[in-house]
């Protein structure tokens, strides 16, 4: 088993019945407001033709993606990844300006209307520190929703996906390396979890590529160079300066 763990999920939507028990307990473990979630159970359906007519229920959250837009585009570097592969939020260094919500191609971040910071799903970091699995994990009755190691062979994703048809949400155009793994007929999962680039992000990018960073050094400058006048100053004396500025 390898040192480094790389957490992630796997969904079967077979196995969902649309209860929201996973609902339920993300919220009672992480306070979300009301009327926000940072898990979802899209429906799917029913799709088919009488008397073969299906109905199915994809479990989605956020994917802890291994190249993360919402990291790329924070300026603050509130949204980081842990070594584990999971996608956290530090609340104290978010500023709320939303572009990681904006940056997300499958749309599951938030801004939370109580703090006024970014917020999702933090795949229960804290439960699963303490060797516990994420809330919505525990309390799923069907077994739909996973969560584990990829790096260990033997952890229950591994198990899950062996020999399996995988379906990974990603599109032609979009390819973070989400890690979650959808165990269902790709037609079903893609209705609902397919990424959409969001129009805007260049303009994110540019802003926290050079904006910010030409803000920041001129600020810098303008510092440097107050300093050095008041040093200059400083070394020439009170006195000669007043008689010089007369
Ligand atoms: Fe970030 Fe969205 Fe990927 Fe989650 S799904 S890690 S919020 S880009």
């Amino acid at each position: 088993m390898a040192d480094v763990k790389k957490y992630g999920f796997v969904i079967d939507p077979r196995r969902c019945i649309d209860c929201r028990a996973c609902l339920v307990a993300c919220r009672a473990e992480w306070n979300t407001p009301e009327g926000q979630t940072r898990i979802w159970v899209h429906t799917d359906g029913p799709h088919g033709t009488f008397p073969n007519v299906a109905q199915t229920w994809v479990p989605a959250q956020c994917h802890h993606c291994e190249t993360p837009w919402c990291v790329e585009a924070c300026p603050t570097g509130a949204t980081f990844k842990r070594e584990d592969g999971l996608v956290l939020i530090d609340s104290e260094a978010c500023i709320g300006c939303g572009l990681c919500v904006n940056a997300c191609p499958y749309q599951v971040r938030f801004r939370n209307k109580e703090t006024g910071k970014a917020d999702k799903c933090s795949g229960c970091y804290t439960r699963v520190d303490r060797g516990e699995m994420p809330a919505c994990v525990a309390t799923c009755v069907g077994g739909a929703r996973l969560f584990g190691d990829f790096n260990d062979p033997a952890s229950t994703v591994s198990q899950a996906i062996k020999g399996q048809t995988v379906y990974r949400p990603i599109s032609e155009n979009v390819n973070t390396g989400p890690m979650t793994y959808y165990l269902a007929p790709p037609d079903a999962a893609q209705v609902q979890v397919t990424p959409q680039p969001r129009e805007d992000l260049s303009a994110e990018v540019f802003w926290r590529r050079w904006a910010i960073p030409f803000v920041k050094l001129a600020v810098g400058v303008t510092f440097v160079g107050q300093a050095g006048a008041f040093i200059l100053q400083l070394l020439r004396g009170e006195n000669e300066y007043e008689d010089g500025a007369v």
